[in-house]
């Protein structure tokens, strides 16, 4: 049976690699990884976030105990990228969440990003927040991140 690639789901979503895993020297894995597990980054940039674009980016989080926490995690300079997956029948936005982990990397299933590149394994009590990388939610998310971080146009 023929595949019938899916013409109407996102076409791309917006990957972080936060502040703490460049710290460890884990960016140059992670990119390696990203590009084996059938993405291409179409844009990658590195940036330092100012205390703004950091309440804008995480604007659902503003006010919650952990959010100081959270603002560290991407405080120190991120690198931003915007990644489609090469399977065309795929959705980026899931296929990226899938591949991350879940958000608690001591959590997150074998082999996940957030699994091999989160925190706790290279230190005792890492906070939660220190979950190594990004993916966005929906695709509501995935452009208005890409609009704050790419100036790519807010379009459906
Ligand atoms: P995800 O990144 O998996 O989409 P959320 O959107 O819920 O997770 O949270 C955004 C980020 O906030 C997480 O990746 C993590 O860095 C941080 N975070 C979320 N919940 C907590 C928490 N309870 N304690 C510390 N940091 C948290
Ligand atoms: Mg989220």
């Amino acid at each position: 049976m023929a595949i019938i690639p899916k013409v109407n789901h996102p076409f791309y979503t917006v990957a972080l690699i936060k502040s703490r895993a460049l710290k460890r020297a884990n960016g140059i894995n992670i990119i390696a990884k990203i590009v084996e597990s059938g993405f291409d980054i179409v844009r990658m940039r590195t940036k330092p976030l100012c205390p703004t674009e950091i309440e804008a980016f995480y604007k659902e989080h503003v006010g919650r105990p952990y959010y100081d926490s959270l603002v560290e995690s991407v405080s120190g300079g991120i690198i931003a990228m915007i990644l489609e997956i090469r399977d065309p029948t795929l959705d980026p936005i899931k296929a990226w969440r899938e591949a991350i982990g879940a958000t608690d990397a001591s959590k997150a299933a074998e082999g996940t990003f957030r699994n091999l590149f989160g925190g706790y394994r290279f230190y005792p009590n890492a906070p939660l927040s220190d979950n190594a990388v990004h993916g966005s939610g929906s695709w509501t998310e995935a452009r208005f991140e890409a609009s704050l971080l790419f100036g790519m146009p807010n379009v459906k």
